[in-house]
């Protein structure tokens, strides 16, 4: 482990594989802007150190969703235009003011309201193509009163734009476009991650990147164009030999298929590892890595502790003090959160408060 001991595992982020990835974002979408979706504490990594790289990097747009998310941004970015993605809370606008963050207005009462109190500030609207969860719907988007408001941008949200053959996104371009149409001043935002690698000639003035910042893989059937951010390195507290056909963990779902070696690590469920990543007798699950060897784990994850079947690794790599991969350029994000039914999005949204944090490239 590296200089600490205090924490049981390293998360390490590599701020100058995030700036990549967003430079290769950027080139991507051309002459259109690309905004940088940071909301979630920069799903995960740490909105603090992942703004002021960004802007390094060249970006001057931010997402969040929250007006707490806006608050934190603003601690290290005094002068970025910000806009908060889940609307005007009602009474918030005076907090808007104080954060200079523009709202993302999705339905009728937010509009009145933002007229009313937003003091000609500029603001966003949603417009929804298709994912009925915010924004208005296309009859309301096209006969908008946007009277006494600087609307800067339009956006709209993708269903499934990480599947590009499905028909969803046809009909959302479609659908964008024609609203689009209607107030073809505004800036046009549309694609996520993923929708920077769809073939659809861009109509669009702005693009918002989440996910693929963070190195994960906006094009998950094919291999990932982005570079990893973050890895996960956990602390071995104890090996021990499990004898053939003892179990391991809560509740015995792991059985010994023959004398081996289980080292225990210092990360558990508490830490954001999903539980769901058990490896037991009857369901394949989560795995770590050490000296190039794969090696999966032996049963429940716990709150704070994950055995893992080390038979089959180096072995004079297996010992107390020493470290096992949790996350790295082969345990992706995206393969982590495959192993423990998920997706990637949720590992890095979940990553442990507890970590010994670094950041590295910069
Ligand atoms: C989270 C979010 C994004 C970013 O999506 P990614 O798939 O992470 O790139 C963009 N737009 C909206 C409205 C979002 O909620």
């Amino acid at each position: 482990m590296s200089e600490s001991h205090d924490h049981g595992a390293r998360l390490t982020i590599d701020l100058g594989a995030l700036q990549h990835n967003y430079r290769l974002l950027a080139a991507r979408a051309a002459a259109a802007e690309t905004a940088a979706v940071v909301k979630a504490d920069a799903y995960g990594i740490g909105i603090a150190a992942a703004v002021p790289a960004l802007i390094a990097a060249g970006c001057r747009t931010f997402y969040v969703a929250h007006l707490s998310e806006a608050a934190a941004l603003r601690a290290v970015a005094p002068d970025v235009a910000l806009y908060v993605l889940n609307g005007l809370p009602p009474g918030s606008a005076s907090r808007y003011h104080d954060l200079k963050a523009c709202p993302v207005l999705g339905c009728r009462e937010e509009l009145d309201e933002w007229r009313e109190k937003g003091r000609g500030r500029p603001c966003a609207i949603h417009v929804d193509t298709g994912m009925n969860r915010l924004g208005f719907t296309p009859e309301a988007a096209l006969t908008l009163d946007l009277s006494g408001l600087d609307v800067t941008t339009m956006l709209t949200h993708f269903v499934s734009s990480e599947l590009p053959q499905d028909m969803f996104n046809a009909l959302q371009y479609e659908a964008f476009e024609e609203m689009h149409r209607a107030f073809p001043s505004l800036a046009a935002s549309m694609a996520n991650s993923s929708a920077f690698f769809h073939d659809h000639a861009p109509f669009c003035q702005q693009y918002r990147a989440g996910y693929a910042l963070y190195g994960g893989n906006p094009t998950p059937h094919l291999p990932n164009p982005m570079r990893p951010v973050v890895r996960l390195d956990a602390e071995i507290v104890q090996v021990r030999a499990v004898p053939k056909g003892e179990t391991v963990g809560y509740n015995g779902r792991w059985t010994a298929p023959r004398d081996s070696v289980v080292a225990i690590v210092s990360t558990g469920y508490a830490d954001g590892y999903p539980r769901n990543g058990a490896n037991t007798d009857h369901k394949p699950g989560g795995s770590a890595r050490v000296g190039g060897v794969t090696c999966p784990f032996a049963g429940n994850v716990s709150m704070d502790l994950i055995a893992v079947d080390v038979t089959f690794a180096p072995q004079e790599l297996i010992g107390r003090g020493g470290t096992l991969a949790l996350i790295d350029e082969v345990l992706t994000v995206d393969v982590v959160g495959q192993h423990a039914g998920t997706i990637g999005y949720e590992i890095l949204t979940s990553l442990g408060r507890r970590y010994n944090r670094v950041y590295t490239g910069v």
